[in-house]
């Protein structure tokens, strides 16, 4: 699965107005988003019916006392509704023989309603008919001194699910479908319980039978409890052991309008408003589709039909194996019974889309469906195209082929993720993988690419082998993201992804985040359902990446891929933990004879979270001998950690230090030092008088690094003398680095800002996209002191050679330029940020030339590449008819790319009236798209003449927004972040804490993170700002 804005997401270009005004001014600038604190955060999750279900909690008590007061009332509605559910349960299934469904369910409960209305009604009559059985069931089992098995967080053991058969008929004119299940289920302990997920649908009938025997078992009742997302059966005799049964169940629900379980959405082609119905069951949504045992160690083999109105296709999993037309107009597609797998992979779509299609050499078929319009347009030709090299890629990489005869991609036009693996049948949102190549940038096609490689690496890692439980989500996550790097280097062989674009967005980010004391462990325990979608967050994505590259390093990565291929081989089908694969990757060293106990290894960086800063001192006394030493790194010393048992100086970890040393025109090879203690000495050999030593050759160590000033010093002078003897990810490591050391306190304020004055040589794109990235927050933590031009001049001193050498992109890409100039273009597009951002007069002048071209001839000839900047450059510096403009462009162009940077253009103003209209426009679902909704706010909060407003507008609108984006949800995490990241006066801690406090709850993870943030910045300012401004009036004058 792929969350939203995984990326780096280009940032408004804030730039000053005039320079002379500049000078008067305390305003401040957008630089690159360090996403530092955007990265944040739980995973995606929708709305107020979820929120149902925690409240459900609270209300049961409340309906229980109420109970006592309305006895007579209640219980005559629970009696009525109690019978009707019994009566179902016991009596013969109104199903006929043949499969098709009852005529009742073509009439489910929602049928003749107006579409979108809750089944709210249902479903509490059924939970409180529910509570009534469940009372006398539960005080049956304390006799027996034991949990009723529905009420534990996970289902019991002692039925296993052999084959689903799943008939459904989904009826898009009023948004409700019908469902027949029927499982085959084995006995491993004789019991007379079934219990199984099923939540939000309307139950018809349960029959048990046993297998091939006619022979019925009679249910005695059956209910919900809604508590655990469960539906109980309760039988008259027990399952015996061994023998395997039959569950029926028939049930109808809704096509939901939340992007959850089985969901609709629409668009519009040719002025008419078009439906369609898709699925997403991960990680626990399958159980709204059809009752099911939800949790990923049941894998089964599925076997789905899907009957619906003729003018509608269905997708599924696998390929349709039948169609049976009726005269009626309605037709039922039969599909080929799947492999083994778990629910949440399985899906369906009942769309009228059209695809276009490609076979690899193995002969699987790839089809991308889409709305018709972008079909004919071309737009999922790209995407088409690099899965059937991608699939090819994998099968060669991991020697195990794919494994179903298809894969479709779908693009939908919402989604609640950016895209979802479904084995076979993959969904994405169309952002994410439609692509127009004569109105793209670079970054958005790599971010296409990237989602698309991230996707297909889980058709291995998440469909075929599936972690037995969500603790270890962060494998298949950070494989799937750390492969995102090796697919893309090998479509672009020469974009070096792996070895550079990783530190940047992947390894710098998540220090960032995991820097924070309230940070967590990569695995995670989860016990409840709920607590299931907080797994998903950057941490489990870009650290677990991190750490696999890390492991793959350490390895070698053809040891590494090897272990990956027996890993694959030996769990195929089935479910592995983290353990499994730590022991095949021992097994595959072994085989080349080293011995790395890598769980005993692993287990430090998964199970303890943060990471280390080590720290190489030069000893002065002994020659060769330095001493290393590690601790835990965190941004504010002052946070307590989460958990007071493990305070900080109980953090250890094995860590392969790789080392070189180098002098003034060479560097050594490297040397691996494995680091566990919390100071070591070793010995180095020929370190002389003038070398230095550089720690984590290329960075592959999830850590940081801290010299001595001695030999910080002798690193710089070696980036001016002669940078390149230092390799480029190494550049950019000790920027990221330096900056962090000095934000937290570790090093000097001045060191990284004199690490970057050899920048008019720099002319790789790596060490300035990492020096513009760590350079943000320290911009946002200077932008409204009053001394802040000083730093803006010194930051203008570094980027104005390189500015005048590179000058601007003088023509659009095409195909080729992509391939061959990815690292030119990138670097160009980053000086151009920096320069605009920063205020550089040429810069402010291009921009606003460009944009009046594009006005006055109604051509937009503004290359493609920094369409952004130069839009956000626009609107800040010229007047309100630009920005009319831009609105006025945003709603008339249909391409999604260029939608959405017009749409962040406009927060780059600095006109408080037309940043409050966009902010209260941006609530309007009509105008702005609800997941665009939060870039608005978090932009605005970037723009120094807006950051106030949208921390005011978010604490006024919260009620709104939270309601909208649900507590536990992604987008929520990432607005709370957003909106507060920056605050930084003891003045705007405040607020926030006394807003938290005032407030009732939700979202505590992340405002604890919020404030710990805030904190840190405040700190920050009290000790080193005038440090800081001290060495920069110094450097300046001389
Ligand atoms: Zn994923």
């Amino acid at each position: 699965m792929d969350l939203e804005e995984k990326r780096e997401k280009r940032p408004p270009v804030t730039p000053m107005m005039i320079e002379e005004e500049a000078a008067l001014r305390n305003g401040s600038r957008g630089l690159p988003p360090g996403s530092w604190a955007e990265a944040a955060g739980p995973r995606p999750r929708t709305t107020e019916r979820h929120i149902a279900v925690h409240k459900r909690l609270v209300l049961g008590f409340a309906v229980s006392i109420l109970a006592l007061l309305a006895v007579t009332m209640i219980a005559v509605l629970l009696s009525v509704r109690f019978e009707e559910c019994s009566a179902a349960a016991d009596g013969p299934p109104r199903a006929s023989g043949n499969g098709s469904l009852p005529g009742a369910a073509r009439q489910p409960p929602g049928a003749g309603q107006p579409p979108g209305r809750p089944e709210h009604e249902e479903e509490e009559k059924e939970a409180r008919g529910g509570e009534v059985v469940e009372e006398e069931e539960e005080e049956e089992w304390q006799r027996r001194r034991e949990l009723p098995p529905w009420t534990r967080p996970r289902l019991p053991r002692h039925l296993r699910p052999l084959h689903y058969n799943l008939m459904l008929s989904a009826f898009m004119e009023n948004f409700t479908f019908s469902g027949e299940v029927n499982v085959q289920l084995e006995v491993l302990n004789a019991s007379r319980y079934i219990v199984l997920h099923a939540h939000r649908m309307h139950i018809e009938a349960v029959r048990v039978a046993e297998d091939k025997l006619a022979g019925g078992v009679r249910v005695d009742r059956s209910f919900f409890y809604p508590q655990t997302q469960v539906f109980v059966v309760v039988l008259n005799r027990s399952l015996e052991v061994q023998k395997s049964y039959n569950l029926k169940i028939i049930y109808n629900a809704l096509i939901e309008n939340e992007l959850l379980g089985f969901f609709r959405s629409s668009y519009v082609l040719h002025g008419e408003r078009r439906f369609l119905g898709v699925t997403q069951f991960s990680p626990t949504h399958a159980r709204k589709a059809f009752p099911c045992f939800d949790e990923p160690i049941y894998k089964a083999t599925f076997k789905i039909s899907i009957r619906h109105q003729a003018t509608y296709l269905s997708l599924s999993n696998m390929p349709v194996e039948t169609s049976v037309f009726e005269e009626d107009g309605w037709v039922t597609d039969h599909f080929s019974q799947t492999p083994l797998m778990s629910t949440y992979y399985l899906a369906w779509a009942v769309c009228n889309f059209t695809y276009r299609e490609t076979v690899t050499k193995s002969g699987v078929v790839v089809r991308l469906y889409a709305r018709p319009d972008a079909i004919r347009r071309g737009s999922g030709d790209y995407a088409l195209n690099i899965t059937r090299r991608l699939i090819e890629f994998y099968e060669d990489y991991f020697k195990v082929p794919y494994s179903l005869p298809k894969l479709d991609l779908l693009a939908v036009p919402k989604h609640p993720y950016a895209a979802m693996e479904n084995w076979g049948l993959s969904v994405f949102v169309e952002q994410r993988i439609l692509l127009d190549p004569s109105i793209s940038s670079i970054s958005y096609l790599l971010d296409v690419t990237m989602v698309i490689v991230h996707e297909l690496c889980h058709q291995w890692f998440g469909d075929l082998v599936t972690p037995v439980w969500w603790e270890d989500v962060w494998l298949k996550e950070g494989f799937a993201h750390y492969f995102e790097f090796v697919g893309t280097d090998y479509l672009y062989p020469g974009w070096n992804m792996e070895k550079q674009r990783f530190l940047t967005d992947v390894l710098h980010e998540v220090m960032l985040l995991d820097g924070l004391a309230s940070s967590h462990p990569v695995s995670q325990e989860v016990q409840q359902a709920t607590d299931i979608d907080r797994v998903f967050d950057w941490i489990a994505y870009k650290k677990g990446a991190a750490l696999i590259r890390m492991l793959a390093n350490f390895m070698g990565h053809s040891v590494f891929q090897m272990g990956l291929q027996d890993y694959l081989t030996i769990h195929k089908y089935g479910n592995a933990a983290r353990n499994d694969l730590w022991n095949t990757l021992s097994k595959a060293l072994k085989r080349v004879g080293k011995s790395v106990n890598i769980q005993q290894v692993m287990d430090q960086w998964t199970l303890q979270m943060g990471y280390p800063v080590i720290t190489i001192l030069g000893n002065e006394t002994t020659d060769n001998v330095i001493v290393i030493s590690q601790e835990r790194f965190v941004y504010d010393i002052d946070a307590k950690p989460k958990d007071p048992a493990l305070g900080d100086s109980s953090y250890l970890w094995q860590i392969p230090l790789t080392i070189a040393v180098g002098n003034t025109s060479h560097i050594s090879s490297e040397a691996i030092i494995w680091v566990s203690n919390k100071s070591e000495h070793h010995r180095i050999p020929a370190l002389e008088e003038a070398s230095w030593l550089l720690g984590n050759i290329n960075q592959t160590g999830y850590f940081r690094v801290n010299y001595d000033i001695r030999n910080w010093r002798l690193i710089i002078n070696q980036l001016t003398r002669n940078h390149e003897v230092i390799s480029v990810s190494n550049r950019a490591g000790l920027i990221d680095d330096a900056f962090n050391l000095a934000r937290a306190g570790y090093l000097p304020q001045n060191i990284p800002l004199e690490i970057i004055r050899y920048f008019s040589e720099e002319k790789d794109f790596l060490p300035w996209h990492a020096a513009s990235r760590a350079l943000y927050p320290l911009d946002k933590l200077l932008d409204r002191a009053e001394n802040y031009n000083i730093f803006n001049e010194y930051i203008l001193r570094q980027v104005a050679s390189m500015y005048l050498k590179l000058g601007w992109p003088t023509n659009n890409l095409n195909k080729s330029l992509v391939q061959a100039s990815y690292q030119h273009e990138e670097l160009r597009r980053e000086v151009i940020m920096l320069a605009c951002s920063f205020g550089n007069k040429h810069c402010h002048q291009q921009a606003a030339t460009l944009i009046s071209d594009w006005i006055s001839s109604n051509r937009n000839r503004i290359p493609l590449n920094v369409r952004d900047i130069v839009y956000c450059t626009g609107v800040s510096l010229m007047d309100e008819d630009v920005w009319e403009f831009i609105w006025m462009k945003f709603h008339s162009t249909t391409a999604v790319s260029e939608k959405k940077i017009l749409l962040e253009a406009l927060t780059c103003s600095d006109d408080r009236n037309l940043l409050n209209r966009l902010l209260n426009l941006s609530l309007n679902s009509e105008v702005v798209l609800d997941q665009d909704a939060i870039d608005v706010i978090i932009h605005v909060a970037r723009n120094p003449h807006g950051r106030d407003l949208a921390w005011k507008f978010f604490r006024e609108k919260w009620k709104i927004l939270n309601a909208r984006y649900g507590e536990a949800l992604f987008m929520n995490s990432k607005l709370i972040s957003g909106v507060t990241e920056f605050l930084n006066t003891e003045e705007e801690l405040r607020e926030l804490k006394n807003f938290i406090k005032s407030y009732e709850g939700g979202a505590a993870v992340s405002f604890s993170r919020a404030v710990e943030t805030v904190e840190a910045n405040v700190r920050w300012k009290k000790l080193y700002k005038e440090e800081l401004f001290q060495w920069l009036r110094k450097s300046l004058t001389h």
